[in-house]
């Protein structure tokens, strides 16, 4: 399966091969370590903490992922 490239959005980039990702095994494999601290995510964006606490007691990988994943979904929600 082909998926063209976020980066270039087709053109060719560093990235990606003549514009294009190969995906050769299940998608589902690929982003299974994702689905827990998804989770977790969507508890926290909700108020509900992964760890007791407020927002400095929370793991800064944890924060970091958040924030990756806010800005990510701000670059597909304005993809036009
Ligand atoms: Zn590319």
């Amino acid at each position: 399966m082909e998926i063209q490239c976020s980066e270039c959005k087709g053109m060719g980039c560093e990235a990606c091969e003549y514009g294009s990702w190969s995906v050769s095994e299940c998608p589902q494999a690929m982003v299974r370590d994702l689905v827990a601290p998804l989770k977790a995510m969507e508890l926290f964006l909700q108020g509900i903490p992964p760890i007791t606490g407020g927002l400095l007691d929370q793991s800064a990988e944890f924060v970091d992922f958040v924030n990756s994943m806010q800005h990510e979904d701000a670059l597909v929600l304005n993809d036009d």
